[in-house]
């Protein structure tokens, strides 16, 4: 039975300076997330015009696909097929360098927050989904964007809520790879359509 999820990627601009704070430590040290430079996510956020939790679970989505299909021997051009349009579909691109322009990429919109990404060389394939931790944290950060919204520009909870949600966008971008996302090798025969 497929289960329908409301939507649980905010895509929120805030309206107050909100800088980027990057805070790499200790919480990526001893991970395989390697590859979560911080220019990446500057990069992330020019091309996508705004932070949010959509784009770096893209991000996430992405980088973890790309490597877990590289480490499972997977040849040639590398395809993504992302099933909602929304936020996360520009970390994608960024993150995988599968583009939309490159025809690398296709969206189904189906609401589905669900990456496969497929080695077009040996057809091998690797679905990525966002953990129910990371879904939590998206929502979140969108439950807290909306209070941020309709509070006056002086009220004393906005810089917390502000905070807040900086601080999850820096746990999205830095987490251990398992604890954002998971990565599943699929047959390429049993793909879901
Ligand atoms: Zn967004």
């Amino acid at each position: 039975m497929l289960v329908k999820y409301y939507k649980i990627l905010p895509c929120v601009a805030f309206a107050g300076a909100m800088s980027l704070v990057v805070s790499y430590g200790s919480a990526m040290a001893a991970t395989s997330n390697s590859r979560s430079e911080p220019a990446l996510y500057s990069q992330l956020e020019a091309f996508h015009g705004h932070v949010c939790a959509g784009s770096i679970f893209g991000a996430r989505l992405g980088l973890a696909a790309k490597e877990v299909l590289k480490a499972s021997g997977g040849t040639g051009k590398f395809t993504a097929r992302y099933y909602d349009l929304s936020c996360p579909v520009d970390g994608i691109q960024v993150a995988a360098g599968t583009t939309y322009g490159n025809k690398a990429l296709s969206v189904q919109d189906r609401d589905e927050h669900r990456l496969v990404l497929t080695a077009q060389g040996n057809r091998r394939s690797v679905e990525a989904r966002l953990t129910k931790k990371a879904e939590e944290m998206g929502l979140r950060s969108r439950d807290l964007g909306n209070k941020i919204k309709v509070l006056p520009a002086n009220a004393p909870e906005r810089a917390a809520f502000e905070r807040e949600v900086e601080e999850i966008y820096t746990w999205l971008k830095s987490a251990p790879v398992d604890e954002v996302v998971s990565v599943t090798t699929l047959n390429s025969k049993k793909e879901k359509r």
